[in-house]
């Protein structure tokens, strides 16, 4: 049975690159009636940060992208935080230390600055691998008597995995196909450290293991840790789950990665939702509380790497028919551009489908401040009729406010061009015409006026432009006979009075 698995460290916000993770793990697993399950990294108490885990769980249910097991969902394979997971990790790798896999190594943090420094005057990298592992302090150079010693007198210690010196290994990308690595480039790299805490390393690699993880499906981030982890999972004797990496997310301009100042500079946010940062109090904006819906966030992101091909051009999905078309065989190799024009695009799509009574309902607060009390189904027709030219809630009321209120100033520039000297006898005339119509409905209203005007032979921009000042202020808004219709008689007329005045 697949099973993947999302594994945030909780040290902030999930930036929406972890979100596209999440989600192609999420896509993966339901394509192939599998589980997903999120995993809590909180290995490195340094950057554990208060209310992350939450955020996390929150962002995921918001995107209606719910994981299968995790916190508050335990099933056989958990405790689902690698803190409360801690006691397991010791064992696995007290075996590595006894297959001759890893060994302790007691230098401390100023030997090693200074073999960096001493290094670094040559112009040379210092890395911690086979090459100089013999000079170094650890139980490769001392007798296991001496190790002994030291471990028992209470020195700190890590362990280290052993990579090996030089040994060609042929790794597999389910995204970016065969990879050659040699083991000379590898470090050996800290698995358990002086703290009793394993490093990501380890826990990583037992927790995928004792979790049944079929496939990991991560950012490309961690490419450079394959290597490693295969090496894990063969010292271990475990079969490694497929692997992929999914490419960076770029910015706009396509040059670099996409980074959360991006957001700052250019005015959208990098973040699922708001985060208010509980040390400095600074808040960042999030999808949700700027407006935009789940399903624009979805679609825009599963576009970030991933797209049917075959020729469909398709652009909009729903989950489920994401779902039906995922495949890890679809998603590229090369970084993809985030583009906010084309997230809004999205979002005015998802707008139009929204139901009027849910943005009725979220409009209606809005007009409630503004001291007006509107019938729910008045302000879902208005809606009907104005939500094509918005993209989000908080456009409505500039788009609509005249079918609440009137208006008090007419646009300068709109007047000066649609009242003309004989405009007050036409408009005093529409009154009449207006006062006249019994069945005040947009159609009748319409064929009304219209043909009144063709009747006396005016042109229609002469009587429908100023009627629109009168009616809403400037020279926009939607079919005029709708806002009479809407607005009813009694309050166009008082509005062709009071602009007449
Ligand atoms: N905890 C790692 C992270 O924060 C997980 C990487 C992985 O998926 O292996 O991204």
């Amino acid at each position: 049975k697949v099973r993947v698995r999302f594994a945030p460290s909780p040290t902030g916000p999930l930036h929406i690159g972890g979100v596209r993770t999440a989600l192609f793990n999420y896509l993966f697993a339901k394509k192939h009636g599998g589980d997903f399950v999120l995993r809590i990294e909180d290995t490195d108490q340094n950057r554990y940060v208060e209310g992350a885990e939450d955020y996390i769980v929150e962002a995921l249910n918001w995107l209606n992208i719910p994981y299968d097991e995790g916190p508050g969902k335990e099933a056989d394979a958990g405790p689902y935080r690698q803190s409360e997971r801690k006691a397991l990790y010791r064992k696995y790798a007290d075996k590595l230390l006894a297959s001759g896999n890893a060994y302790y190594a007691f230098d401390t943090a100023e030997e090693l600055t200074e073999k960096r420094a001493e290094y670094e005057a040559r112009k040379e990298t210092f890395i911690y691998n086979w090459h100089n592992r013999k000079k170094l302090n650890n139980s490769l150079t001392l007798t296991e008597e001496e190790t002994k010693q030291k471990i028992e007198s209470g020195e700190a210690y890590v362990i280290r995995f052993k990579a090996p010196e030089n040994e060609d290994l042929h790794l597999k990308d389910e995204i970016r196909g065969d990879i050659n690595v040699n083991t000379k480039v590898l470090d050996d790299k800290v698995l358990f450290k002086s703290d009793g805490m394993p490093t990501y390393h380890l826990a990583n690699i037992v927790d995928d293991h004792l979790m049944n993880i079929t496939h990991v499906i991560r950012g490309e981030e961690w490419l450079p840790s394959l290597a490693l982890h295969e090496l894990l999972y063969k010292a271990f004797g475990w079969e490694a789950p497929k692997f992929a990496h999914l490419p960076l997310i770029l910015k706009p301009t396509g040059k670099g990665k996409l980074s959360k100042r991006d957001g700052d500079k250019m005015g959208f946010p990098v973040f699922p939702l708001q985060w208010k940062d509980p040390k400095t109090g600074d808040i960042a904006s999030g999808y949700r509380e700027d407006g935009y819906l789940p399903q624009t966030v979805i679609n825009m992101l599963v576009f970030l790497g991933w797209n049917e091909g075959d020729g469909t051009e398709k652009e909009i999905y729903t989950l489920d028919e994401l779902t039906q078309a995922f495949s890890l065989s679809h998603v590229s190799k090369g970084g993809s551009k985030f583009d906010p024009e084309k997230t809004k695009w999205f979002q005015h799509h998802y707008l139009q489908e929204e139901d009027n009574v849910i943005l009725a309902e979220q409009f209606l607060p809005v007009l409630r401040e503004k001291n007006i009390d509107a019938a729910l189904t008045y302000v879902e027709e208005v809606i009907e009729t104005i939500k094509e030219r918005a993209t989000f809630v908080s456009d409505f009321w500039d788009l609509s406010s005249f079918y609440f209120v009137a208006p008090t100033e007419f646009d300068a520039k709109a007047a000066k061009k649609a009242w003309k000297d004989e405009t007050s006898d036409i408009m005093t005339s529409v009154k009449n015409i207006i006062t006249e119509v019994d069945n005040f409905e947009q159609e009748n209203l319409q064929d009304k006026v219209k043909g009144w005007i063709t009747n006396e032979g005016i042109g229609f921009g002469k009587v429908m432009q100023p009627l629109r000042l009168s009616l809403v202020g400037e020279m926009k808004g939607p079919d005029l006979f709708h806002i009479m219709a809407s607005i009813g008689k009694e309050e166009t007329l008082k509005r062709i009075d009071f602009a007449i005045a």
